[in-house]
């Protein structure tokens, strides 16, 4: 789309292409903008191979004209969740800006004015305040028209952060701290969001992204989208939705937290797949499946039933007030081998607070049984990372060798019967410092979106004011207690690399050996 315009947007992904262009809410910003008045938006993305980006010295360009993004009077970021603070701080950086607000502020030359927004919003988006002029909290159907016209309002920069500072919706780091205000929500009638460019070179290729539902009115406790976020689930009347996909659109996605909770689900995805259409659904609740469901799916091409459970067991998805039940969990099961599905996919998270071993090996004998069942079960396990804006913020971190024991469990139990995909609890880690963190830790981004960026911060003991990397405690790893066999008995010694679980052991088979 190119389009000449008074006031030009540069609407930046932090992620690669792929990612940004699978994003429903990037999408819908770049639609917004572009449908404004003398307003144009144009695209730009964290290069693919950054380091071979950094290595040619050019600037970050959009894609449309491919014009600098420093030139744009205002560059907008969508931040979808905590780790892409990394990509944020490396755009801005090969964008040619300092990093930092206030060291923008400083600069001899002017700045576009930065603008955050995306769903990290509606959690914690204070880790990335330092790096904003202004934050947009939440639905951008409501902030960006207001953005627009107090921009165009108000051509000096402290005038307009604080009348920006002042209206709802709007987080002004420089003037509100850490004080965050509401999030915003859009009008119902502003629904539904839909993509704008269907593109082969992403995620979702070709695929065209609605959303015919928003929000949830279920209570699970560590979740941000939640009943009590913006009023809970708002639907999409199903004629709306048909009406909205493109003739030529020969895959449709239906986007949204909640989507088989929408009563209208079966005759929206009857007209997809009765037109020949491919059909994706972006979460599917298990206790919403069925046989009518599952067939339509499969007629759309679906080959593996994704679903969660989120707790291990039947006691922890109990505490977290996921509704999800064992018979729920089989009868998906029954449904992805009747209807000839390839795989069984539930998600899950480990280490909640109260977990035990009993709730891991409850998840092993579950998933064995699951397995007599589906052709083929894969668990993806992410740990546990606590979110603001839930009943369960602040919630500690379960110790990274604990959860490493965990799995080593879990995988011993189903080796070569069900399939792990486990996140790695170092990632998660980092995540849940900046999920929990404040100002302080912004500067772990800039530890860029490498891996071992990530690393070196992660493991940064460094208490020097000129290190690079913030000052966070050492990973939570678990003390333990190590006898050492000049100690008297009960004296556990220090120092002494610590002796491995059963459970680590029993994996490697190598247990009996070293304890003897
Ligand atoms: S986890 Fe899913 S079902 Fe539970 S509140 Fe969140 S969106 Fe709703």
């Amino acid at each position: 789309m190119h389009k000449q315009a008074g006031l030009a947007f540069a609407l930046c992904y932090p992620s690669p292409y792929k990612v940004g262009m699978s994003s429903l809410g990037f999408q819908t910003v770049y639609r917004l903008l572009n449908g404004m008045p003398d307003v144009s938006a144009e695209r730009a993305f964290l290069p693919d191979d950054v380091r071979a980006a950094r290595a040619s010295g050019d600037p970050l360009r959009t894609y449309e004209s491919a014009r600098p993004v420093g030139d744009f009077a205002v560059v907008a970021f969508s931040l979808a969740y905590e780790l892409e603070l990394a990509g944020l701080a490396e755009c801005l950086d090969m964008i040619g800006l300092p990093l930092f607000a206030d060291e923008r502020a400083a600069a001899p030359r002017p700045a576009p004015l930065i603008v955050i927004g995306g769903p990290l919003t509606f959690s914690n988006p204070v880790p990335a305040a330092p790096y904003a002029d202004v934050i947009l909290m939440g639905e951008a159907e409501k902030t960006l028209p207001e953005l627009v016209a107090a921009i165009r309002a108000q051509p000096d920069l402290d005038a307009l952060l604080a009348h920006l500072a002042a209206q709802p919706g709007f987080y002004v780091p420089s003037l509100h701290g850490t004080r965050l205000p509401a999030i915003a929500a859009a009008p119902d009638d502003d629904l539904p969001a839909y993509s704008q460019i269907r593109t082969p070179n992403t995620e979702l290729a070709d695929m065209f992204l609605i959303e015919p539902e928003r929000g949830c009115h279920r209570g699970c406790t560590y979740c941000v989208m939640r009943r009590s976020t913006n009023g809970g689930m708002r639907l999409v009347a199903p004629a709306k939705v048909k009406a909205l996909i493109p003739d030529d659109a020969r895959r449709v996605g239906l986007v949204g937290a909640a989507v088989t909770d929408h009563p209208g689900l079966p005759e929206i995805l009857r007209a997809i797949v009765d037109a020949d259409r491919e059909v994706g659904i972006s979460s599917l609740r298990a206790d919403r499946l069925n046989d009518e469901i599952v067939g339509l799916l499969k007629r759309g091409g679906y080959r593996t039933l994704t679903t969660a459970a989120d707790g291990a067991s039947e006691r922890m998805r109990d505490v977290i007030q996921r509704k999800t039940k064992e018979r729920h969990l089989l009868r998906a099961a029954e449904l992805a081998r009747t209807h000839g599905m390839t795989s069984l996919k539930l998600y899950m998270m480990l280490g909640l607070p109260g977990e035990t071993d009993a709730d891991i090996d409850e998840l092993a004998r579950f998933a064995l049984e699951l397995a007599r069942v589906a052709p083929r079960v894969v668990l993806g396990i992410a740990p546990f990372v606590a979110k603001r804006n839930t009943p369960l913020d602040r919630a500690p971190f379960e110790a990274i060798d604990s959860l490493d024991d965990k799995l080593a469990r879990l995988r011993a139990a189903v080796r070569g019967r069900v399939v792990l995909r486990p996140t790695s609890p170092k990632w998660a880690w980092v995540e849940y410092r900046l999920a929990q963190g404040g100002f302080e830790a912004a500067p772990g981004a800039r530890a860029g979106g490498s891996r071992t960026g990530r690393r070196r911060w992660l493991t940064c003991r460094s208490r020097s004011p000129r290190c690079r990397y913030p000052k966070l405690p050492t990973p939570p790893f678990r003390r333990r207690r190590w006898r050492s066999p000049r100690s008297p008995p009960g004296r556990p010694s220090a120092g002494r690399r610590p002796e491995r679980s059963p459970a680590r052991a029993a994996a490697t088979g190598s247990g009996a050996r070293r304890s003897r």
